[in-house]
């Protein structure tokens, strides 16, 4: 446990900002799955059965957990409890247990295999978003097990302001909450890509992660403070420290009221300049919550998340009803679909690549090239969900030379005259790429050329440039795409795009970060792109400068030598114009 001042601290990770004081309520651990032995069935058929209605009992649950919540979350968070349903439904846990069951095993057994070898292969992921995933099956894990094994009833009261700390908290664990009671989340496992952090941020309660340790000593009733801005929790705290958070809530308070009431604003400049603010989606939960937070379009889908999450590729139709959903639920505003950007840390569990340095290796448009067929697939996906809307826009990732991008836009090609001569309704979308890889910045002028747009992917973009994995820790800080290297590439990029007439966008989390946005805005960009979560700090900031003074920050920013020179000198603009947030990570 580390201290500031008198109070006692245990650092974690973010997974939902703000700040909370409540009584802690502890949550028990339910059931174990990983201690349940094998056993030989005596009767499979009974068996088979009893997992079947444990799998619809739990999908019960979550549903009924998903109509309480209505009235407390914004709006379709809700969905976040289908995504549960369908993944318990998929033949992925099922029909494995049910192979595991008629092999022998009795149900629980079979079960905590299933589960096992699911959650292993994300754990194994080393994108923090899909390790994430693998909580996400552990969790369905636990519950279905506790349907099959009843222990007692648990009949837990909930004090007035009540904190969950448990070695993980569920979205069902924060559902069982009454309404207006919760105001934070403890985690000691979890992370900030969880099931948990969306809901917990959908619900506007501060959430800590993965903490380094939970005290002892801690029990039920205890006093506690949840910092989701400096992702810590103080046990036991003082007065002072109560008094100065209670300072920070105030303050808070004042501009999330600020942002709401900036909702149906531009971003624009105070000289008129507009720039708008995209989302990145990455999750099918993640849908409703961009639409609901006024994005302008989608900047970013990812759909590997969607290749992921199963155990085989999916078919044409399955892609096909992702992406008309999410083109519908935006229509008429644009909507940017990336194709599949696997490899790096993103393996394909049934496409396993083995290479030593796999981020240098069969990763994004390469990967979708060495597969003609299956590429085809999800290009032919993509044309039938635009049929009728006209909203979309393709975006192939990775692209290191213009060979690349010729035959991808030839495999476009050709999936439109497949589809044209089976008499299937399409429609041409606009095409982009992404500019991430150093090679692409300074071809930038003849790419521009053969496209709409391009997207930049300042998360790749820095690690190529920085020669630092952007997995690791030790050798990356959050300010490295402040890098001036970093920023006279995107300089560049869109310098030579624009030649092209070629607008340019920006997709990394360098656009969600304001002081990023700022020297972004200042660079010429055309369209940032971010989560949702950004868009008001984000905004408010584009409303509080001229274009020339961003302009003429960007050139001082672009003549720093290093990415701290950077991060200060637009610190002290953002502090100068009343908009520093001083309790954000990273500063
Ligand atoms: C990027 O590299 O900046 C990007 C947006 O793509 P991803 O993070 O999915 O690699
Ligand atoms: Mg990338």
């Amino acid at each position: 446990m580390a201290s500031s001042g008198a109070n006692a601290y245990i650092q974690g990770v973010q997974a939902a900002t703000g700040v909370a004081v409540g009584t802690v309520t502890l949550i028990d651990p339910l059931a174990n799955l990983e201690s349940v032995p094998d056993r030989q069935a005596d009767d499979i058929d009974a068996q088979e059965g009893a997992f079947r209605a444990a799998v619809v009992a739990v999908q019960a649950e979550l549903g009924a957990s998903s109509e309480r919540l209505t009235g407390a979350l914004p709006n379709d968070v809700r969905e976040l409890f289908d995504v549960y349903i369908m993944l318990l439904g998929s033949d992925v846990l099922v029909a494995d247990t049910l192979e595991r069951i008629r092999a022998g095993n009795w149900a629980p057994g079979a079960w905590r295999k299933t589960v096992a070898r699911h959650a292993r292969d994300f754990d194994r992921m080393e994108d923090p978003y899909l390790r994430a995933r693998g909580e996400d099956i552990r969790e369905l894990g636990t519950r279905v097990l506790m349907q099959l094994q009843p222990g007692p009833e648990d009949p837990r009261s909930y004090p007035e302001r009540c904190v969950l700390v448990g070695d993980a908290v569920s979205i069902q664990d924060i559902a069982s909450v009454p309404a207006g009671r919760l105001v934070g989340v403890v985690s000691h496992q979890g992370s900030a890509f969880s099931h948990t952090a969306v809901l917990a941020n959908a619900l506007g309660i501060p959430a800590v992660a993965s903490l380094s340790s939970l005290p002892l000593d801690l029990v039920d009733g205890a006093t506690m403070v949840v910092d989701g801005d400096a992702a810590r929790i103080y046990p036991n705290p003082s007065q002072p420290l109560l008094d100065a958070l209670e300072v920070r809530r105030s303050q808070q308070e004042t501009l999330r009221a600020q942002f709401v009431a900036q909702r149906e604003l531009p971003a624009q400049t105070v000289d008129g300049v507009r720039l708008p603010l995209h989302a990145n989606i990455g999750l099918d939960a993640d849908i409703g919550l961009a639409r609901d937070s006024g994005a302008e379009g989608v900047g970013l889908f990812r759909t590997e998340y969607q290749f992921l999450l199963r155990d085989d590729f999916p078919v044409e139709d399955e892609q096909h009803q992702s992406y008309r959903r999410l083109l519908n639920v935006f229509t008429p505003l644009p909507v940017t679909i990336r194709t599949l950007d696997v490899g790096g840390d993103k393996i394909l569990p049934y496409c396993p690549q083995k290479e030593d340095n796999p981020f240098l290796g069969m990763r994004g448009i390469r990967f979708s090239l060495a597969r003609p067929e299956l590429f085809v697939i999800q290009l032919r996906a993509l044309l039938r969900a635009n049929a009728g809307l006209g909203n979309l826009q393709v975006l192939f990732p990775m692209v290191a030379r213009v060979s690349e991008l010729d035959e991808a836009l030839e495999l476009l090609a050709r999936a439109h005259r497949e589809l044209t001569e089976e008499g299937q309704a399409t429609a041409t979308p606009k095409t982009g790429l992404m500019i991430e890889v150093p090679s692409a910045v300074f071809l930038t002028g003849v790419l521009a050329a053969r496209v709409d747009f391009l997207s930049i992917g300042t998360n790749d973009l820095a690690q190529y440039m920085l020669a630092a994995d952007r997995t690791n820790a030790r050798v990356t800080t959050p300010n490295d795409t402040l890098h001036p290297a970093v920023l006279n590439a995107i300089a560049m990029t869109i310098r030579d795009a624009h030649a092209q007439s070629t607008p340019v966008s920006v997709c990394g989390e360098m656009a969600g970060d304001p002081a990023g946005a700022l020297v972004l805005l200042g660079m010429g960009i055309d369209a940032l792109s971010m989560n949702p979560a950004s868009f008001g700090r984000v905004k408010r900031v584009i409303r509080a400068f001229t274009s020339e003074q961003a302009r003429a920050l960007a050139d001082e920013a672009l003549a720093q030598e290093d990415e701290r020179q950077v991060r200060r000198l637009l610190d002290d603009a953002l502090e100068g114009a009343g908009l520093r947030e001083p309790w954000s990570p990273g500063h």
